[in-house]
């Protein structure tokens, strides 16, 4: 029996080590595509919309953080290559700490963060930045921060968390890095399919996978869903992804209560999109960064690090370009997840 028990335990230990390998040599391989190709895609309106969402989470949150501290300093966990930079820039924050599994992702983002301090007018105040890779629901953060002391009045973390249920400990580690360094009244804010959303499509399914020719849901079996380890492939436009694991919320929201967070709300995307594009400033944002498709690459993405926060501009801009729209295999694909927002309890 205790031998049975070593067995069972060494084997597991491998199988999340093996995993997490997995997961920063998968982002660690991707490739940065130039603007042009990016809209080639077939899920551009995908990303756009994706893009859209996180600008007004984020903006959002910086909004009620302001009301309360002057000085806003945020943690990016799972900043990927550094897709948010520009939203930090735009919210005007102070200082940023960038963490990611993966070493190459976060060489990217440390560049992309080079290029955006340069190209910026020499009056522009960029937030100053700090670049860990680490793996977040294994090693903890604290112990890596250039000031011990820091504290954060915002954790991001877009994308990510679902990556982290392969066990309760993982799931438990990435919470303690996202909510223990919170300022009281600090929010952690986030995004992750939804496993409601999930088991539902599968239910239905003839088989034991789903999707549509932009993406595809695979799990290893039907109607057993644990609560950690539950997993699944997601591919999109053809490549498989790595593996990710079912996030029930109500679960989630229960492991938070641990480092003292209370959830604010949680929104399907649907849910989101239609009370939010209901602002007239979100609206043409949204307008803005469809027209912003149709550029050639240089023109595009100067426009989209010049004035991201400009009106007026982007008014202008919307009005001369003609709009596209995602496509239903596209909604197919992003209705899957959900938007959360906590907050730390005194
Ligand atoms: N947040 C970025 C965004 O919205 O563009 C990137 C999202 S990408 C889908 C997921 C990111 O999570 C990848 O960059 C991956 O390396 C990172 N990630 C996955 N597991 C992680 C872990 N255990 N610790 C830190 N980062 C992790």
């Amino acid at each position: 029996y205790f031998f049975k028990n070593i067995f069972f335990f060494v084997l597991q230990v491998t199988e999340e080590s093996l995993h997490s390998q997995k997961v920063a040599t998968h982002y660690n391989k991707l490739q940065e595509h130039g603007l042009a190709e990016r809209n080639k895609s077939r899920i551009v309106h995908m990303r756009n919309f994706n893009n859209w969402l996180k600008s007004v989470l984020i903006a959002d949150i910086l909004d009620k953080v302001r009301r309360r501290r002057r000085e806003v300093t945020v943690l990016d966990l799972g900043c990927g290559k550094g897709g948010d930079l520009l939203k930090w820039k735009k919210g005007h924050i102070d200082k940023l700490v960038c963490a990611d599994i993966a070493a190459v992702s976060i060489e990217q983002c440390q560049q992309r963060y080079n290029d955006m301090r340069r190209r910026g007018h020499p009056n522009d105040r960029t937030f100053s930045a700090d670049f860990i890779t680490a793996d977040c629901s294994k090693e903890l953060l604290s112990d890596k921060l250039r000031d011990p002391e820091l504290r954060f009045d915002v954790c991001s973390c877009q994308f990510v968390c679902h990556y982290s249920f392969e066990s309760e400990q993982q799931a438990d580690t990435m919470l303690r890095n996202a909510c223990e360094r919170l300022r009281p009244g600090g929010f952690f804010i986030g995004t992750t399919p939804d496993a409601y959303e999930l088991v539902n499509r599968l239910e239905v399914s003839d088989s034991n996978s789903f999707g549509n020719e932009v993406f595809r849901v695979t799990f290893q079996k039907k109607a057993d869903y644990p609560l950690f380890g539950c997993q699944y492939d997601f591919s999109l436009e053809g490549v498989v992804n790595v593996p990710e694991f079912l996030v029930y919320f109500p679960l989630f929201e229960e492991m938070a209560k641990k480092y003292n967070m209370r959830l604010v709300y949680k929104k399907t995307f649907k849910e989101f999109f239609e009370e939010k594009v209901k602002d007239e400033k979100n609206k043409v944002l949204m307008q803005w960064m469809q027209a912003l498709e149709q550029y050639p690459p240089g023109e595009g993405g100067q426009l989209a690090s010049d004035s991201l926060g400009e009106y007026d501009h982007a008014k202008r801009v919307a009005a001369r370009r003609p709009l596209g729209t995602l496509s239903k295999s596209e909604w197919e694909a992003t209705s899957i997840y959900l938007v959360y927002v906590f907050e730390k309890m005194a």
